[in-house]
């Protein structure tokens, strides 16, 4: 199949819409990407036909609703080539996930322990850190940045040691589109048996990862970055790291046995999923897997790479606008200020050609103090966004210009 973009963007009801009299143009998918009908449809679906609370039921519908929902789990499986299903946690998303582990390490780790952390994270990437070790004293470390906006491996290499439990870092930024160096990371924190955890929220949505090639002890990521619904994610996590961690919260399905005197927990993935789940969400996950392997991940890269690169070109032609994080690895992600003009003043114009864009700090000010900037102007581009769209863009900034100087 090639890589029909009429056809992809006739999926997108959204696309259609007019804002504030002109075309609307989508540009803030770092932050959340759009649904197609076939996604949208799997949850009116579900609701319609078949809505019923899981893993209990004898009846009917409970049986059907419990096996979509397991057959969403070995869609997340086969995705991402997990060794087996009970290593996924359906969660609400990157930020929860996260959160979980934060949690189960905070028994495990004490003020003789380490952690590193990117300085290229997400706020969600940061603060559970800072709360675990509020209360276990464990220490944080920091990787730092260059002036491209690339993690510093040599600094790296130096706070990387035997006190080293644990090391965080993102697949690729979502203020910058950095894709970072992760494998090498893995396995030089391996070599000193720490654990690592990938924030897989914003890479997900642009390229496929083989999670046993990769070999990271945990991964995350939240559906709506990838075309699903919000409020549903998963967590990756290997067996091992599974069944040492204690639960997050208690409930409903995560027990096996309760009596006043003592609980015993329910194997995975249960321990990890009290309550009762977002079942409708976690089935439109699946789905919208299915839409972009069914467009092809490659297809879709290939494709983004093209819009960056022209976009890149079309907006250095700007002058005095400067973009922030040039390397060479990244994905679709365009971050830039234009000298002189406020990024929330570029962003509240473009709304007004119908053109959606983000500013600000992107959830990580970290990363703006290194710039020494308050924010910028984000561009993120997916494979429904167009040539076209961008010409209109660089027409809009243009004028944009030539009304606020
Ligand atoms: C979006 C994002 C998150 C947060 O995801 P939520 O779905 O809001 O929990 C974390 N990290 C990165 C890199 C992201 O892009």
């Amino acid at each position: 199949m090639s890589f029909d973009l009429e056809k992809i963007r006739s999926d997108f009801p959204i696309l259609k819409r007019k804002i504030n009299g002109s075309n609307f143009i989508y540009f803030d998918n770092a932050a959340t990407s759009q649904k197609p009908n076939i996604v949208i449809d799997s949850i009116s679906d579900y609701y319609k036909n078949y809505n019923s609370n899981i893993h209990r039921g004898v009846h009917t519908i409970s049986q059907e609703a419990t096996d979509a929902y397991e057959n969403a789990r070995v869609k997340v499986q086969k995705h991402f080539n997990i060794q087996s299903s009970h290593e996924i946690i359906f969660t609400s998303g990157t930020t929860h996930s996260i959160n979980l582990v934060a949690n189960g390490f905070q028994d495990l780790l004490n003020d003789k322990d380490e952690i590193i952390i990117s300085g290229l994270e997400h706020h969600s990437n940061i603060v559970p850190w800072q709360m675990m070790a509020e209360k276990n004293g464990a220490k944080i470390k920091i990787i730092p940045i260059n002036e491209n906006g690339e993690l510093d491996m040599e600094v790296y290499n130096t706070i990387l040691n035997n006190k080293t439990k644990l090391v965080f870092v993102n697949h690729v930024s979502n203020a910058l589109g950095i894709i970072n160096p992760i494998k090498t990371i893995i396995e030089k924190a391996h070599k000193l048996n720490a654990a690592v955890l990938i924030d897989g929220a914003q890479a997900s949505a642009h390229f496929k990862t083989d999670l046993q090639e990769l070999n990271a002890d945990f991964y995350t990521t939240s559906a709506h970055k990838l075309c699903g619904p919000t409020g549903i994610g998963m967590l990756y996590g290997k067996e091992k790291w599974l069944k040492k961690l204690p639960p997050y919260q208690g409930g409903g399905e995560m027990i096996s046995d309760v009596t006043f005197e003592k609980t015993t927990y329910a194997e995975l993935p249960h321990k990890f999923e009290a309550g009762t789940p977002n079942v409708s969400g976690a089935i439109a996950f699946g789905v919208a897997l299915d839409y972009l392997n069914g467009i092809n991940f490659e297809k879709i890269y290939k494709y983004e790479s093209s819009l960056l690169d022209y976009a890149t070109k079309k907006l250095n032609l700007i002058p005095n606008l400067k973009i922030y994080g040039e390397s060479k690895n990244k994905t679709s992600v365009i971050s830039f200020n234009i000298e002189g003009i406020h990024a929330y003043d570029i962003g509240a114009l473009l709304d007004k050609f119908g053109i959606a864009v983000r500013t600000g700090q992107h959830c990580a000010q970290p990363i703006m103090d290194h710039f020494g900037i308050s924010g910028t102007v984000r561009v993120s581009l997916s494979f429904y966004n167009t040539k076209k769209e961008i010409d209109v863009l660089y027409k809009s900034l243009k004028q944009v210009i030539s009304m606020l100087s």
